[in-house]
């Protein structure tokens, strides 16, 4: 396979001008993965600032309604509410090992932007993060939080002034300040050696899961299952089972007002929109219209609503060893009210995608053990989901 391929997947798609930024990651990434010391820092900073272990949970009364056993991993107990901390404060280290003074990074609805707030402001590093102007309307609790923690953030105006506007801003203020800033990227995408990296700091996730399995009576699950935004979450719990035959993968992506609807974030379910193209430094599956151009997309969760999936969850797919499916907003509420009353636990609307799909194949999945990456907590979405439920609270 060629470096920092996945199959014919991923890549490093950028101006000259970022090639030495890249490379110069790439080496300390390398090294620090090796180095001792950096990863029982990085051990010591999950246990004692993240919580980390997160538990495995057993859901009785939804087993019983749905006939399987089912499980969750629950990264919504992580510090500040879901996995990103795991992969911002693995950064955030890194940054610090190679003398880099300040990070940025792009956020669309906040939380990875509030993720890097946090592991800035507890490792002492300056932090920017960019965000176009529509969502910092849309979402001045995070922006708020961000600023408590410190952080700088700055509009961005251009383009539809979402979050693919934010990463191009990103991308362009590194090339400017590469010597002293780190880029600290979201998710499993971006130029190599972002989704392998990231997707290194997130596998602690699959490697606590496996280990907590292995060690129980009735041995690995039969089916592990997680929401699909670029697919950190996703990848960090699947590389626990990925050797492990036995056990099927899913990823859930956010298939919003239906496939039909063309309102979506599904990239591998739509196969006339998704298709394989460039996207942020990176080649994967992305959604575009029959020109090329980035299509349009929509989720009831903000955290799954991106055009591009990363690369090596496009190979994944390829090789079959994992199956990809979508789940709608209407199935996304309905899952999140279901936990809600049934175990107690308020999913983020994200995560709530996987137990979705559970739901709907509930029939094939009879008497299985049956593991969900519950990726987020729901607080962050009581508002969004009394108004989808046409309730007031305010
Ligand atoms: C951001 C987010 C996601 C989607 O991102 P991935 O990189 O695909 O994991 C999923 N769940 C929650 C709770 C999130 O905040």
């Amino acid at each position: 396979m060629k470096k920092g391929y996945f199959s014919d997947f991923g890549g490093v798609f950028v101006p000259e001008t970022l090639m030495p930024a890249l490379v110069e990651l790439e080496a300390a990434f390398e090294s620090a993965r090796k180095d001792d010391a950096f990863l029982a820092g990085l051990e010591s900073e999950f246990k004692s600032f993240v919580g980390r272990p997160t538990p495995i949970t057993f859901a009785p009364r939804l087993s019983e309604e749905l006939g399987c056993e089912l499980y969750f991993k629950r990264e919504d107990l992580c510090h500040s509410g879901a996995h990103k901390i795991n992969n911002a404060l693995g950064q955030a280290l890194l940054a610090k090992k190679m003398g880099k003074k300040r990070v940025i990074a792009e956020t669309g609805a906040g939380q990875h932007g509030v993720a890097v707030a946090t592991a800035a402001a507890r490792l002492g590093l300056e932090a920017e993060i960019f965000m176009g102007e529509v969502d910092m309307e849309r979402q001045k609790p995070n922006v708020f939080r961000m600023k408590l923690h410190g952080a700088k953030v700055t509009p961005v105006s251009s383009g539809s002034k979402t979050l693919k506007d934010a990463v191009n801003e990103c991308l362009r203020e590194w090339t400017s300040s590469v010597r002293t800033t780190h880029y600290l990227l979201g998710s499993a995408l971006g130029p190599h050696p972002y989704p392998e990296m990231v997707a290194f700091f997130q596998s602690v996730i699959g490697r606590e899961a496996r280990k907590q399995f292995a060690e129980s009576p009735g041995g690995l699950p039969d089916v592990v299952v997680a929401c699909v935004g670029g697919g950190s979450n996703s990848i960090g719990i699947f590389k626990g089972f990925l050797d492990e035959a036995s056990v099927r993968l899913v990823g859930v992506e956010a298939g919003g007002r239906g496939i039909e609807s063309g309102l979506h974030a599904a990239r591998f379910s739509d196969a006339k929109k998704g298709r394989v193209g460039v996207l942020h430094g990176t080649k994967s599956f992305v959604l575009q219209d029959t020109d090329g151009q980035i299509a349009e997309t929509h989720s009831v969760s903000a955290g799954l609503d991106y055009p591009a999936v990363g690369p090596e969850h496009a190979a994944l797919r390829e090789s079959g060893r994992a199956r990809y499916d979508y789940a709608t907003d209407t199935e996304a509420l309905a899952a999140f009210k279901l936990l809600s009353e049934k175990e107690g636990i308020l999913p983020a609307l994200e995560s709530s995608h996987a137990l979705a799909w559970v739901v709907k194949h509930a029939s094939e999945l009879a008497d299985k053990r049956v593991l969900v990456n519950l990726s987020g907590r729901g607080d962050k979405d009581v508002f969004h989901v009394a108004n989808e439920l046409g309730e007031r609270i305010d």
